[in-house]
């Protein structure tokens, strides 16, 4: 039988995450995250058949040389791992207008991820140093490319015009995109599954709530609305981005308090959110632990996350007309009950009951409805990006 081992290849600006993922069982055979790229403590860490390990990979090392020392040493310590990949699948975060679903790479697709790259200036070049590197180590293998912005390209121009003069969406692509699609697109099908509905007679909105967050109202298993736009700036409140703010905010601070636009795009990205309104952190748990002693930056942000959270839920109720769900995933998504109880209390006009047991269970893993019986149902699904990388990529092959 033809094995169905994919490597899945996330490349961030300065991090590199990969993963050996069986595409049709989902077993993950090896996974790891590269990091601290141009710095001093330039590092990897793996696990390979449940053991750890790591290594330094030099001063000033970079996606190169981590993709060296994955296929050099990771790999070559495991050869009939490596002889049984038979794909590559590259996360890819713009995709622009370009791409709605996931492409086999060719030099076109090469070319248009360039073409794409002004939109995410962070995110495609880190990408496509990937995809050359990877071309360049697995010759014999064919890469694919899955787009995060794919899933929401079914989203209605109501929803993706920005109030603008419309000539520079024509003319330069300004419009909103949305971000986290492979994790949108997953827990919705898994929600589907777990309703026991079809999924195109199924309707959800999927919060991925990590480092980064974002909501997405799914109509029939498409994207209809999401919460970010052209870039992930915009949106819902994460761990260092600003998310939603009135734009003009920028020019005061330009015009007014000296502040270069550097500084402001740094300000927003790397020093608001979580971490902007505690003043303390941009890690979920370290709120949850400040808003447990009273700390007031902590419980500033805590509020104001969930809060502003679900005020978005709520306005996706319109796109969706009816909703079968609202499932939480990502790091915060999955793990805190507290943040979920706090945003279904908010919701309490459309009957949301939490089942306090049921949420506190839904943690470190675990799925489930944690909403009580005769309340509309709000659930935990795990995210799997990875996964869905892997079958597209085995799909396409
Ligand atoms: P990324 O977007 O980088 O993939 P994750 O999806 O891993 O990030 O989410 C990271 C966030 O999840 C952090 O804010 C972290 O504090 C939060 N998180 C992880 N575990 C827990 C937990 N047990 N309780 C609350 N928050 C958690």
């Amino acid at each position: 039988m033809m094995s169905k081992l994919v490597l899945v290849l996330n490349c961030g600006s300065s991090s590199l995450k990969f993963a050996v993922i069986d595409a049709q069982t989902g077993d993950e055979h090896l996974s790891g995250l590269a990091e601290c790229f141009n710095l001093v403590d330039a590092r990897i860490k793996w696990k390979m058949d449940g053991n750890k390990d790591q290594a330094d990979l030099g001063a000033g090392a970079a996606h190169r040389e981590a993709l060296d020392f994955m296929v050099n040493t990771i790999l070559a310590s495991k050869p009939d791992l490596a002889d049984q990949l038979v794909a590559v699948g590259h996360r890819v975060v713009h995709g622009g207008e370009k791409y709605t679903r996931s492409m086999l790479i060719t030099d076109e697709v090469v070319h248009g991820i360039e073409e794409c790259a002004s939109l995410a200036p962070l995110h495609n070049p880190a990408a496509l140093i990937g995809i050359r590197a990877a071309q360049a180590s697995f010759a014999a293998l064919p890469q694919v490319a899955v787009f995060d912005t794919a899933f929401h390209q079914s989203m209605p121009k109501q929803a993706y015009a920005y109030a603008i003069p419309q000539k520079l969406y024509r003319e330069h692509g300004i419009r909103r995109y949305g971000m986290h699609g492979t994790s949108h697109l997953y827990v919705s099908r898994e929600a589907a599954k777990a309703l026991n509905k079809a999924v195109d007679d199924t309707n959800v909105i999927t919060c991925h709530l990590g480092n980064g967050g974002s909501v997405t109202a799914v109509r029939g298993g498409k994207s209809v609305d999401t919460s970010m736009g052209l870039t992930p700036l915009e949106g819902i409140v994460m761990g260092t981005r600003s998310g939603d703010l009135d734009p003009a905010i920028i020019f005061h601070l330009v015009d007014n308090l000296g502040y270069t636009l550097e500084e402001v795009n740094n300000m927003l990205n790397k020093q608001s959110g979580l971490l902007g309104l505690s003043e303390v952190t941009n890690d979920c748990r370290g709120i949850e632990e400040g808003y447990a002693d009273g700390q007031k930056g902590c419980t500033l942000a805590m509020e104001v996350f969930c809060y502003r959270l679900a005020k978005y839920v709520a306005s996706y109720t319109v796109p969706l007309k009816r909703v079968d769900a609202i499932i939480f995933t990502g790091g915060i998504g999955e793990n805190s009950d507290l943040i979920r109880k706090k945003v279904l209390d908010h919701l309490a006009i459309f009957g949301y009951q939490v089942d306090d047991a049921a949420n506190t269970a839904a943690r470190f893993g675990n799925e489930g409805v944690i909403t009580q019986a005769g309340s509309p149902i709000a659930m935990v699904i795990p995210t799997n990006e990875e996964f869905v990388i892997a079958s597209d990529a085995l799909a396409l092959i």
